[in-house]
């Protein structure tokens, strides 16, 4: 901490002192960096931040749980994974977050989302805490009866740590509607009680419409927001999708119904390229019916073609919407978006863009929506299952949906506010990142030293 002008002002060392404290986690490093440099102005504003140790309080992990899943294969043979949660921060309601279950799932990724998860929560406007989990567990190509084991092996030590007024989890990559069956049923099974203490279950016990759609339509919502500011719309704009689950499947939904199209998407084996817009229909049946890869997808549609390990950001665009993972899009495939007339990236995923990648877009005034704003729309339904079930309701669709479209509108116009007021009018990430910060920090001032 040092004085200018008679007033407390954050120094680098406080950042440093948490790379130090955190080492060995560069996606941790890369997402803490990025919220304490847009956050220099508002310590400045508000020393009384600096005081209180905010950003380092809010760096640390309220609680961290790791622990030991042992199932058993479809051989017999025994096989043990490892556990996390990372319960970051309660001052605004219970941990919310998903569980990631991926073979690259270490603490370092799990603990940049459990802190980006505080500022999503928070721009939401719902009354929810950030945390994340998982396992090192890989799902591809395992048998159903082999994810149930595991499931229930994961839930048989999770269970100590959550419910509805503690933590409640959700999906992420590779945890999905089958997933959190298995864990719901384990748990229900482990405490007696059918209580509310996951979202995204299944429409028939608990789950909310739209909650499936949530991140992808959400993602597009935000888009279309930041659109407006240059008076431009969806409308016969051409995306480009990577991934193919979840998050990408109901974004390409949604470009589609907003009159423009996606004419690629991919997987980790490469990508697709479907001139005449990607057919929804056949990559909802290969990736969420048969489990199957992306390749498959030109095999049954004529005229699209498979690039194997393929770079999709040199296919030409005007929106990208990078929907797979966490640093998929470097600083020269930004260049090449730029080159290629891309007008607006939103991320579906979290943090897919790299640093460098960020600073090309906003240098060739790119409009950028970083994951935290563009991709709450799936944590933001997750409250709206989680009010749903405690008032023993169940909304329509359209309802749920005009929401989630409200609650899209109000994060693009609270970042924007916020950019205006603390950085530069437009450059999203530092409005998120301080629209995101202010309300947590004002509710951690109010609670105390906790
Ligand atoms: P899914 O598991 O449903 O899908 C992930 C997709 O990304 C798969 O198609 C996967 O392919 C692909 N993928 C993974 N790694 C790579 C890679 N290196 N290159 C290209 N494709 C890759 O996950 P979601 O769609 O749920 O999540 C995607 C992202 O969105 C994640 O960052 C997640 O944290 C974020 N997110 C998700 C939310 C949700 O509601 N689901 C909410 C907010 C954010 P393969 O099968 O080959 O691995």
């Amino acid at each position: 901490m040092w004085l200018i002008f008679g007033v407390k002002c954050m120094s680098d060392k406080v950042l440093k002192g948490i790379l130090e404290k955190n080492a060995g986690e560069p996606e941790f490093h890369q997402a803490v960096t990025e919220v304490y440099h847009s956050l220099k102005p508002v310590f400045e504003a508000h020393p009384e931040f600096v005081e209180s140790k905010m950003f380092e309080r809010i760096a640390e992990p309220e609680r961290q749980i790791m622990f030991r899943v042992p199932w058993v294969d479809d051989n017999g043979v025994v096989q043990v994974n490892r556990g996390f949660r990372f319960e970051f921060n309660s001052a605004l309601g219970p941990y919310k977050g998903g569980l990631r279950f991926h073979p690259s799932v270490y603490q370092g990724i799990l603990k940049f989302l459990g802190f980006e998860q505080i500022f999503k929560n928070s721009l939401t406007g719902l009354m929810m805490g950030g945390g994340k989990g998982g396992a090192d567990f890989d799902p591809k190509g395992k048998s159903d009866n082999e994810v149930m084991r595991f499931c229930q092996s994961f839930m048989s030590e999770l269970y100590r740590h959550v419910g509805p007024d503690t933590d409640v989890p959700a999906g992420d990559i590779g945890v999905g509607g089958r997933e959190i069956g298995y864990m719901f049923g384990q748990y229900k099974k482990l405490t007696n009680s059918f209580v509310r203490v996951l979202t995204g279950k299944g429409l028939d016990w608990g789950g909310s419409l739209v909650r499936t759609e949530a991140t992808g339509y959400g993602l597009l919502y935000f888009v279309e927001e930041m659109l407006k500011t240059k008076n431009e719309s969806m409308k016969g704009k051409v995306a480009v999708s990577s991934g193919s689950g979840n998050v990408s499947i109901y974004a390409s939904q949604k470009v589609e119904q907003l009159g423009g199209k996606v004419v690629a998407v991919s997987d980790s084996g490469g990508y697709v390229y479907d001139e005449k817009g990607i057919d929804v229909k056949v990559v909802k049946q290969i990736k969420e019916v048969e489990r199957g890869r992306i390749s498959e997808y030109a095999k049954r549609v004529k005229g699209a073609e498979y690039h194997e390990k393929g770079n999709i950001w040199e296919v030409e665009c005007d929106v990208a919407l990078p929907n797979a993972t966490q640093n998929e899009l470097d600083e020269k495939s930004a260049l090449k978006l730029v080159k290629n007339g891309c007008l607006a990236v939103g991320e579906g995923a979290n943090m897919p863009c790299t640093p460098e990648a960020v600073k090309v877009f906003h240098k060739n005034d790119v409009l950028f929506g970083p994951g935290k704003a563009a991709n709450a729309g799936g944590v933001a339904v997750s409250g709206l299952e989680m009010a749903q079930n405690s008032q023993f309701q169940s909304w329509t669709f359209e309802e749920t949906d005009k929401k989630l479209q409200g609650i899209m509108a109000n994060i693009h116009k609270a970042s924007w506010d916020a950019s205006k007021e603390y950085s530069k009018e437009g450059n999203l990430v530092d409005g998120a990142n301080i629209a995101g910060f202010l309300k947590v920090a004002r509710a951690m001032q109010a609670q105390g030293i906790v």
